[in-house]
């Protein structure tokens, strides 16, 4: 079986090495002309690091990361609203890590031509297209740097990890991004550790202006000093869709967050500390109803674009690979293999990009928002309870696929899920998704 990989980010990437580990051959066809050290954080979620344990990868990623130990909610006056243990020190079996993207794409790379060879990663492939016969599919490219046709790729199976502007799933499909006028900031700044030097911050609410901060690498300059990723986000009216590919200004965004200066952290100096800043629209796409077409089917964010808002688009991805390789292993058919693939993780994912949508982890600090009239409380429990917090946030890790119980080796059995309450309403009213 020749198996093609449109696209070498971290969904193709991971799924190469997936597909290797079954003795499975493949070959990863990447637009960009060379990879680089790009972007700036991510998180890896326990159900995350979970796929890059079962690659060999785990202890590479933490060393190279920084493990999480808290997450904390804030307003936006800096008061602190609910906070929760994370990773290890909250039952799981596996570490949740806050890394630079850069070096999780470049570790998964440099595995990838390690383990299946200096040819299994072509760079300078755009995929433009694909066709395919009853016998065969057939893969067409431009050389990304002259913009020239080369010659067709044939492939028995063609699996699209082409991310969020996929060109396989436009060909297929038809659709564009969905934008509702949210744009992001974001940036990394080197400054000493805020709070336990291992805590996820999530501060005030996309309504009035949000930012969530973590650190991504310890001590960068041996004075002591982290470096730690932000992002900003609201939502406007009528603003334009941010550019991918322009950087960010500050002056486009600053006055949000002109006033944010806390007693344990300056947040309006942290974003100007800045050693750059980029910019991106908060963007997903509908859930499609199909992800396979024959010999052709859709990975990662090419098949569920989410709003990154529960640092959760990496884990699915990589859960999408570990899944088709287990999947293309048990089926001797690749158009069965890709149909039960489908059916195992399209609608798990199309229900963690509508509560990216609706009831984000970062819906505790709407809802308090809400309830307090966005003004600082004296007393948060006469609002709400921690207990109806601690509700809110478990109900997204439910959902996500990442509650302690969910997250087991993927040889051993799933467990026992956590007793639920979906489809009940809150005392507020508010009916989590199930
Ligand atoms: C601002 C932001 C913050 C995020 N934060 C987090 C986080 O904290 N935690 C988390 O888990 N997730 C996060 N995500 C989501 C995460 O980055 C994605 O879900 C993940 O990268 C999906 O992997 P992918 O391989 O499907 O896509 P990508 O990683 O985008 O890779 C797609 C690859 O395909 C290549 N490509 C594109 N078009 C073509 C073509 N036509 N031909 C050939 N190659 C092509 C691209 O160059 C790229 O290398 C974030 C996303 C954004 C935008």
């Amino acid at each position: 079986m020749t198996i093609a990989i449109i696209g070498g980010g971290i969904c193709g990437l991971t799924l190469a090495l997936n597909l290797h580990q079954r003795g499975i051959a493949c070959r990863v066809y990447e637009a960009a002309p060379e990879l680089k050290e790009l972007g700036v954080g991510i998180t890896l979620l326990p159900h995350g690091m979970r796929e890059f344990t079962a690659l060999g990868l785990g202890d590479q990623l933490l060393r190279a990361g920084i493990e999480n130990a808290e997450s904390c909610f804030f307003n936006r006056f800096g008061q602190l609203i609910y906070k929760e243990p994370r990773g290890k020190r909250a039952g799981y079996q596996f570490p949740e890590v806050g890394i630079h993207r850069g070096t999780l794409h470049l570790a998964l790379y440099r595995a990838a031509l390690e383990r299946l060879g200096p040819g299994s990663v072509v760079t300078n492939r755009l995929c433009v297209g694909v066709e395919q016969d009853e016998g065969r599919a057939r893969v067409l490219f431009k050389e990304t740097s002259s913009g020239g046709s080369l010659p067709p790729v044939p492939a028995d199976v063609v699996i699209a990890c082409d991310g969020v502007n996929s060109a396989v799933r436009k060909q297929l499909v038809g659709d564009g991004v969905v934008f509702t006028g949210i744009n992001t900031w974001r940036g990394v700044t080197r400054r000493k550790p805020i709070l336990t030097g291992r805590s996820y911050l999530r501060i005030g609410s996309m309504l009035t202006g949000k930012i969530v901060i973590y650190p991504i690498a310890d001590d960068v300059d041996g004075e002591g000093n982290q470096l730690i990723n932000w992002t900003t986000e609201f939502k406007r009216d009528t603003v334009e869709m941010n550019d991918w590919n322009k950087p960010g200004d500050i002056a486009d965004f600053i006055s949000v967050y002109e006033s944010w200066r806390f007693p344990w952290l300056d947040v309006a100096e942290l974003i100007a500390k800045s050693d750059s800043i980029l910019e991106y629209p908060m963007v997903d796409k509908d859930p499609l109803d199909r992800w396979t077409f024959g010999r052709v089917t859709l990975a990662g964010d090419a098949a569920h674009p989410m709003y990154p808002r529960g640092s959760n688009g990496s884990a699915q991805a990589v859960i999408d690979a570990r899944t088709l390789a287990d999947c293309l292993a048990a089926n001797a058919e690749p158009r069965d293999a890709l149909k039960a693939y489908e059916a195992a993780r399209r609608e798990a994912t199309a229900k963690v990009v509508r509560t990216n949508r609706e009831h984000p982890p970062d819906f505790i600090n709407i809802k308090v928002e809400e309830l307090t009239g966005d003004k600082p409380f004296t007393n948060l429990d006469d609002y709400i309870t921690q207990d109806e917090l601690r509700a809110l946030s478990e109900s997204y890790k439910r959902i996500a696929g990442f509650a302690v119980s969910d997250v087991v080796s993927p040889s051993s059995s799933p467990g026992r899920r956590e007793a639920t309450r979906p489809g009940d309403p809150d005392r507020f009213g508010t009916v989590l998704p199930s």
